[in-house]
């Protein structure tokens, strides 16, 4: 059910809202809101007009009867929407607004929520979106048309288990003749983050257990091709969150994103850390914006296979980390530097194990239709190098390799995951970050051609990358050159992210700014406490 409110009853929510925060928090710090330092909600009343809506839904959520903390009082809770039943679930209509609330919520949730608070909600969290996932896969699935139904799955399973909480969180302590000194994790307040539409609602996840745990607030401005899915995932957020007896709107999101609603995040005094995951583009206006920022950019990350490699292995992982999701992750195999003395044991296994090989015709073919000339020669989804000639047709991003070889009218026999083609390392398919099921072969003399070419292939991103071999000399000769976030040895590109490895996982890789595989600690900021003059020390 839906309703439409008008400017008085925004009004009316507005004054009850003032008198509840007032009461529960005092006021706010001066100076957090937008040329508005009179008034503690900063919500500009002309800007809201009866075409603004939001939604009204009971909160069903089993969760709803679990015991709040006894700081924690759902039934006076302070924030606007929560306090008057007139449930968004985070959702808004305008920027501005989705802004207001989630800066509103963070102050709330910071003051009067405690870590066991945060670990209480983190948990609902998990559960909303475990009890969901098959229903959020299908709907990122049917809404953005790429990728795998059952990957999608895995993903926001992934993303739900191997999220780390609180325990993410540490204090530093110096003690000594001076006295004792403690350097705690605080939140920033309220984050923006913008989400990529490859892992839409998996990175919104990952994205909020972090924040959250931290203290934080979000606030998602995401890729518009995938909103709905999004809006369907902050409702289930803000529903376990609420039936946990948290805030309402500790996560928002516009309900319709634009480039326009995302400037005005950056732009937004209230949003102390921005947060981008995406390409190029997206990383460099967010670093533009004077403010501290996170960003999570593209990769292309490049396989080695040597000798010395369990062949048959290194095929079924390779075939594994390139073929899940059809391609879409950042941190997939995207293209192949095999020691021409393996090469034909690699690519017999390949075969034996999903993958078709693409003959001349059929590459031409694929680059017909799947290739776009780049007439401006800007980046579409990869590094800015000027000289690239193509981009990804983005109607062939993320599908399944059976598509394509209905394109062809190709019939092969068995269930093909992956197509494979032997090409030269300038080919576009190299070259470019494809996400696409389709990968790349380039055969190389020796070891040394091969890190060249995988170092020039990754283009500096410095983002993922893997290798096949027993050779430790050799593993770390590589591992050294090309200096990524990420590097996998003998497995899949997936264990990299959690997935049949070892460490938490993160749909926020930060190589361009440095944080790495985000987690709770990574959206804090570092703060001191200092007791001089001896004290607290139990040494005499
Ligand atoms: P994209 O860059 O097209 O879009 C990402 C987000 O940024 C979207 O919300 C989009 O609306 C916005 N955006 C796009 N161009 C922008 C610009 N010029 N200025 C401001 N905002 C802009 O990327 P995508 O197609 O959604 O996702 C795929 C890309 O994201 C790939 O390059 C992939 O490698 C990268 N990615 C990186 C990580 C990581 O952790 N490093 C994770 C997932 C995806």
């Amino acid at each position: 059910m839906s309703i439409n409110l008008t400017e008085k009853d925004i009004q009316t929510i507005i004054e009850s809202v003032m008198k509840n925060v007032e009461s529960a928090i005092g006021p706010a710090p001066p100076g957090h809101s937008e040329g508005n330092t009179n008034s503690v909600i900063p919500i500009k009343l002309k800007e809201i007009t009866e075409k603004d809506s939001v939604s009204t839904a009971c909160s069903t959520s089993k969760q709803q009867n679990r015991t709040p903390s006894p700081k924690v009082n759902a039934s006076t809770n302070s924030n606007p929407v929560f306090n008057t039943g007139m449930e968004t679930f985070g959702v808004f209509e305008k920027i501005e607004l989705a802004i207001e609330a989630g800066y509103m919520a963070q102050l709330d949730y910071v003051k009067r929520f405690e870590l066991k608070d945060r670990e209480r909600i983190i948990q609902a969290i998990r559960e909303g979106v475990m009890t969901e996932a098959k229903e959020l896969a299908r709907l990122v699935y049917e809404e953005t048309g790429i990728g795998s139904y059952q990957d999608k799955i895995a993903k926001h399973e992934l993303a739900a288990l191997k999220t780390p909480g609180t325990e993410d969180l540490s204090t530093a302590a110096f003690s000594g003749d001076n006295g004792l000194t403690i350097v705690e994790q605080a939140p920033f307040g309220l984050i923006g983050a913008v989400t990529p539409v490859t892992n839409p609602t998996e990175t919104i996840v990952n994205n909020v257990i972090s924040m959250l745990a931290a203290g934080n607030s979000v606030v998602f401005n995401v890729h518009p091709s995938s909103k709905q899915s999004c809006a369907r995932v902050i409702t289930i957020i803000n529903k376990a969150i609420q039936g946990a007896g948290g805030p309402a709107n500790l996560v928002t999101m516009v309900k319709n994103p634009t480039l326009e609603t995302m400037q005005k995040l950056i732009d937004s005094s209230m949003v102390k850390l921005l947060v981008g995951t995406g390409g190029p583009g997206l990383v460099k206006t967010l670093l533009k914006s004077g403010k501290k920022a996170i960003g999570a950019g593209a990769g292309n990350p490049p396989v080695i296979v040597d000798d010395t490699a369990d062949i048959e292995h290194a095929a079924k992982s390779i075939i594994e980390g390139a073929s899940f999701d059809n391609n879409l992750l950042c941190i997939a195999e995207k293209e192949v530097f095999v020691l021409d003395s393996a090469a034909d044991d690699l690519i017999f296994h390949l075969l034996n194990n999903g993958a078709y090989m693409l003959d001349r015709h059929q590459l031409n073919e694929v680059m017909n239709f799947a290739l776009v000339e780049n007439k401006e020669q800007v980046a579409a989804g990869c590094s800015d190098d000027p000289k690239r000639k193509y981009h990804i047709s983005k109607k062939w991003i993320g599908k399944d390799a059976t598509q394509f070889l209905t394109e062809l009218k190709a019939k092969p026999k068995g269930n093909v995951k992956l197509l494979i083609c032997e090409v030269d390392a300038d080919h576009p398919f190299v070259q470019l970050e494809q996400m696409m099921p389709i990968l790349p072969i380039v055969r190389v003399r020796d070891l040394d051609e091969a890190i060249q070419q995988a170092v020039r292939a990754e283009h500096g991103n410095k983002h993922t990358a893997m290798m096949h071999s027993k050779n430790i000399d050799h593993l770390t000769k590589f591992a050294r050159a090309i200096e990524t976030t990420i590097f996998v040895k003998n497995a899949s590109s997936l264990a990299g992210v959690g997935f049949g490895g070892e460490g938490h996982t993160t749909m926020t890789i930060a190589g361009p700014t440095g944080e790495g595989i985000t987690s709770a600690k990574t959206f804090t900021r570092q703060r001191r406490c200092v007791l001089a003059d001896g004290g607290f020390r139990i040494i005499g």
